[in-house]
C-alpha cells in the first residue's frame, strides 16, 4: 500500500453490484489522487445477472458470468474488503461490517442489490431464495444434487413468474433434462411448475413477448398457474389464496423484491417500501454524501423497476457524481430512459427480445443477447495491464482544487516539513487515543503492560520454564491494513508455536505513511486492532511498541514466549523412518505476487488469506500429541529450504512425494504463468539440494516447493506408526490440506539430501 499522495478522502462503495463494477472501471481509468477507495464486497466474484440463467442451463462457466473483484479493485487502485455491511453510524460517517472493525468514509455510495421477498408464512424455512443472486449458483448446484439423488420424479415449484421466474424455469429445466439424456444411467427429470399471482406471465412485458412464453412454456411441459398468488409455504406442500394445496419437493422462490433492512435502520431516508430513497443525482434524499444504485435504491423522481438493466445505466453517472462529490463540485442529475430492451432466454440458445410493444424470438435473439453479454463482460475481463510501480505512480499526482478545504492544506503543508527526527515517530496523541482503545489480554505475569506504560515492559516467567524469543516484520502484502495485522501476529506467533513454546507477550514495531492525522490514525488502529486479535486468541499481550512514519506500511512484531526445557521442538530431531507432516497447503507467494498484478482471482486471494489466518496452535498440539519430535514452520525459504534445514540439523536425507504436497487453489495457475515472489530466485538456489533436480524440475507443482510462505503451515518429522492418526486429527482440528508428503531416510553422504518423488 504505497502511495506517493497522503489519503485526504476516503470513498467507500457497499457491494460490488452492476454500477458499482463500473464506478471501479471508471475511476481506474481516471483515478483522483488524494482519494482512496475501499469496496466492501459480501461476494468477490460479482454475477452478471444477464448471463446468469445461461450459466444455470450449463451454457456458460462460472468465470464467463461473474466479474472478478479481485483485478478490478487492483485496477481501480482500490482496497477490497471481502465483508458484509450490516449498518451505518451516519453520524460518525462509518460503514459497520459483520466481523470486522467499522469503515470511515468521507463519501459513501450503496449498491448491494436486494434481499429476498419470503413474507409468505414457511417460504423462509422452505423455499430457495433467487435473490440475493450472490449465492444463487450455490443454491442451484444443492437443488441440481437432490434431483439427481432422488429415486424417484420431484416437482419443483417455481413461485414468480415475472423475467427471472420464466427464465430461470426454461434454464433449469434444459439443464437438467439435457444432462438427464447425455449420462449414462441417468436420473429424473423433475415436473416443473410456475406459479404468478398475475393473470399472466411476465406482467410487466408487453402481449406478444408474453404470448411467445405462453407457447415456449407449453412446448417444453411446464405446468403455469397464473392468477395463483402462494400464501404458505410447509415441507412438501404449498397453499394458495384460493385454499387450494399442492405437493411439491423443491419451492424456488423468485418474486418481487425486498429491500436489505440495515439502510432504513440506520436513518437513511427510504421509500414506502424500504428502498434507500435518493434524487435524479443518486444522492440521498436524507445525507449528502451518501449515494445509492441498483435495486437498493428507489430514484424518487424516476421510479422504474428492479432491473440489471438500470442498475448498469446508473454507473457511469454514479461515477461521475461520485467524483463531483469528493471534488466538492455540483452534482448532476440523470434521467433513466423509460423503455429498455430486454433479451430473455429460454435455456437452449433461443430467445425472446421485449421492447414497448415490440417483441421477437429466435436462436438469432439468443445470438445477439450473447454477443452484448459477452462484450459487457469484456470490459472487466481484459483490464488494461498493470504493474506495481504504475499503480503507485498513478496516484502520485498532485491534489486537484476542491479536494481539500484550507484546513487541510494547512494540514498538509505541516506534514510535508516534518522533521524526521526521534526516528520519525507518529505523534503522542495520535499514539495515546489509539493504544486507549485497543483491549490487549491481560496476564498476570506481565508486570508492566500497556495499562501503565513505562520505558519498557516487563514481565516474569514461571519457575523452570524457558524464555523462547522470534521477530518478523512485513511490508504490507494485502491493502486491508486490518487482515495485514492479523496475518502479521498469525505469521509472527507461529515460530513460537513449531518450537512447542506458549505465547505471552508481544511487542510492536509499525512504520505508517504520513498523512492527514484522522488517516493515520484510523490505519494504525486498523493494523494494531488486528493483531491484537490474533494475539489475544494465542493469548499473548501486546505490551509495547514503535510507530514512526515511513513511504509504506509495515508491521512488525517481537514475540515472546515460554517453555519447558524438555518440550522443546528443534528442526535438528528428524530420524530415519519418520514421515513429514505438513498442516497447510502451500502457494501464498506466488498467488500474492499475483494479486499484486492484477492476476490472480479473487477466490484465490481469498483462499490464500484463509490459510495465511489460520494458527498453528492447534497444529503443534497435535504434532506432540503424536509424538512429533521435529518442527519447523514454513516461510520465506519454502518448503524445500525449510526442509533442507531440518535434514541438515538432523544429518538424514528426505524423500518428498510432490503429488501428496497440498497447494492452495490457483497456485500452480498463477506459478505456471511466472508470477512469482521477489524471493523465489533466492529459494530456488536450493535446488542443488535436490538429488533427481532432472526429473523433478519438469514438473508443474515443482516451483511451489520454493514459493515463499507467508504465515505458512508446520512441517513435522511424527514416527511412522503416529503419521496417519496425527493427519487424521489435523483434519478434524480444520486444517484440512494437511497430509503426509514424504519421509526421512538415512543420510547418504555421497548424494544431495533431498530426493522427489
Ligand atoms: C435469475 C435472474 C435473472 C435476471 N436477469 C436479468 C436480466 O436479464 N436483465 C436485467 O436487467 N435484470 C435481470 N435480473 C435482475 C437483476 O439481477 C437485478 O436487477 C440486478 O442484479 C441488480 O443489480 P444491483 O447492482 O442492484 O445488485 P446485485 O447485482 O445484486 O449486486 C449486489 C452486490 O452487493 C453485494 N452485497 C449485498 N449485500 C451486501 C452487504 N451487506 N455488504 C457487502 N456487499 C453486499 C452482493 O454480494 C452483490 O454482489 C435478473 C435476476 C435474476 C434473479
Amino acid at each position: 500500500m504505497t502511495s506517493g499522495s497522503p489519503i485526504l478522502k476516503d470513498l467507500v462503495l457497499v457491494g460490488g453490484g452492476h454500477s458499482h463494477v463500473i464506478v471501479l472501471r471508471r475511476l481506474g481509468m481516471r483515478p483522483i489522487p488524494g482519494v482512496r477507495i475501499t469496496i466492501i464486497a459480501r461476494d468477490l466474484h460479482a454475477p452478471y445477472s444477464g448471463m446468469l440463467p445461461g450459466l444455470i442451463a450449463g451454457l456458460y462457466a462460472f468465470d464467463d458470468v461473474h466479474i472478478d473483484l479481485g483485478p478490478l479493485a487492483r485496477f481501480a487502485g482500490a482496497r477490497l474488503f471481502h465483508a458484509e455491511a450490516v449498518g451505518l453510524d451516519l453520524d460518525k460517517r462509518t460503514v459497520l461490517c459483520r466481523k470486522r472493525p467499522p469503515v470511515p468514509y468521507d463519501v459513501l455510495s450503496i449498491d448491494t442489490g436486494i434481499a429476498p421477498r419470503l413474507d409468505v408464512d414457511g417460504a423462509g424455512a422452505h423455499a430457495v431464495p433467487v435473490k440475493p443472486i450472490g449465492g444463487l449458483v450455490a443454491r442451484w448446484e444443492r437443488l441440481e444434487r437432490r434431483v439427481r439423488e432422488s429415486p424417484r420424479r420431484l416437482r419443483v415449484a417455481i413461485v414468480g413468474a415475472g423475467a427471472a421466474g420464466v427464465e430461470l424455469t426454461l434454464s433449469m429445466q434444459h439443464a437438467l433434462s439435457t444432462r438427464a439424456r447425455a449420462e449414462a444411467g441417468g436420473f429424473h427429470v423433475p415436473e416443473f411448475h410456475l406459479f404468478g399471482a398475475a393473470p399472466t406471465v411476465l406482467p410487466t412485458h408487453n402481449r406478444g413477448a408474453q404470448r411467445r412464453f405462453r407457447r415456449v412454456l407449453a412446448e417444453r411441459g411446464v405446468h403455469v398457474h397464473p392468477g395463483t398468488r402462494v400464501t404458505r409455504v410447509d415441507a412438501g406442500r404449498l397453499e394458495t389464496a384460493d385454499g387450494e394445496s399442492f405437493k411439491v419437493d423443491e419451492v424456488v422462490w423468485a418474486t418481487a423484491a425486498a429491500p436489505p433492512p440495515w439502510p432504513a435502520a440506520s436513518g437513511l431516508a427510504v421509500d414506502g417500501a424500504g428502498f434507500i430513497a435518493v434524487d435524479a443525482t443518486l444522492q440521498s434524499t436524507s445525507h449528502p454524501g451518501v449515494f445509492a444504485a441498483g435495486d437498493v435504491a428507489a430514484v424518487v423522481d424516476h421510479p422504474r423497476e428492479k432491473a440489471g438493466v438500470f442498475a448498469v445505466r446508473q454507473g457511469k453517472p454514479l461515477a461521475a457524481n461520485l467524483r463531483r462529490a469528493l471534488l466538492g463540485r455540483k452534482l448532476r442529475p440523470f434521467h433513466p430512459q423509460r423503455q429498455f430492451l430486454s433479451l430473455i432466454s429460454t435455456g437452449d440458445r433461443y430467445a425472446v427480445a421485449s421492447r414497448g410493444r415490440w417483441s421477437a424470438e429466435g436462436a438469432w435473439v439468443w445470438r445477439w443477447k450473447d454477443r452484448i453479454d459477452r462484450r459487457f463482460m469484456r470490459r472487466f475481463a481484459d483490464l488494461p495491464e498493470m504493474d506495481t510501480e504504475a499503480a503507485g505512480a498513478r496516484r502520485a499526482p498532485a491534489v486537484p482544487p476542491g479536494l481539500a478545504s484550507p484546513d487541510v492544506v494547512r494540514e498538509l503543508s505541516v506534514v510535508a516539513m516534518r522533521c524526521g527526527g526521534c526516528g520519525s515517530k507518529v505523534g503522542a496523541t495520535l499514539l495515546d487515543r489509539v493504544v486507549a482503545r485497543l483491549e490487549p489480554v491481560r496476564r498476570d505475569d506481565v508486570v508492566v503492560g500497556l495499562d501503565a506504560p513505562d520505558d519498557a515492559a516487563v514481565a516474569s516467567l514461571p519457575p523452570g520454564k524457558l524464555l523462547v524469543q522470534s521477530v518478523d516484520a512485513f511490508r504490507s502484502m494485502i491493502d486491508d491494513p486490518w487482515l495485514f495485522g492479523r496475518i502479521t501476529a498469525n505469521h509472527c506467533l507461529s515460530d513460537l508455536y513449531a518450537m512447542g513454546a506458549d505465547p505471552c507477550s508481544a511487542l510492536a514495531i509499525v512504520t505508517i505513511p504520513h498523512g492527514l492525522e484522522s488517516k493515520m490514525e484510523i490505519l494504525l488502529e486498523d493494523l494494531l486492532s488486528g493483531a491484537v486479535a490474533v494475539l489475544n486468541e494465542g493469548g499473548a499481550a501486546l505490551v509495547g511498541g514503535h510507530t514512526s512514519e515511513g513511504a509504506e506500511v509495515q508491521l512488525g512484531l517481537s514475540v515472546s514466549g515460554s517453555i519447558d526445557p524438555d518440550r522443546i521442538l528443534r528442526k535438528g530431531g528428524l530420524r530415519p523412518g519418520d514421515r513429514l507432516v505438513l498442516t497447510k497447503p502451500l502457494g501464498t507467494g506466488t498467488l500474492l505476487a499475483a494479486d499484486m498484478r492484477g492476476k490472480a482471482k479473487a477466490r484465490w486471494v481469498d483462499g490464500a488469506i484463509r490459510a495465511m489466518l489460520h494458527s498453528n496452535r492447534d497444529a503443534a498440539g497435535a504434532v506432540r500429541a503424536h509424538g512429533g519430535r521435529s518442527c519447523t514452520d514454513v516461510t520465506g525459504f519454502g518448503l524445500l529450504g525449510h526442509l533442507v534445514e531440518m535434514t541438515k540439523a538432523s544429518g538424514v536425507d528426505a524423500r518428498v512425494k510432490l503429488d501428496a504436497v497440498p497447494i492452495l487453489d490457483g497456485a500452480e495457475d498463477t506459478a505456471a504463468g511466472g508470477l512469482l515472489s521477489s524471493l523465489q530466485p533466492q529459494n530456488v538456489r536450493l535446488r542443488r539440494a535436490v538429488a533427481n533436480l532432472e526429473t523433478a524440475g519438469a514438473d508443474p507443482r515443482h516451483p511451489l516447493l520454493f514459493d515463499p510462505q507467508t504465515a505458512g503451515g508446520l512441517l513435522a518429522g511424527v514416527p511412522e506408526a503416529q503419521a496417519e492418526a496425527c493427519v487424521g486429527r489435523l483434519h478434524a482440528l480444520g486444517y484440512t490440506h494437511a497430509a503426509v508428503i514424504g519421509a526421512v531416510a538415512e543420510r547418504d553422504d555421497r548424494a544431495p539430501p533431498i530426493t522427489i518423488d
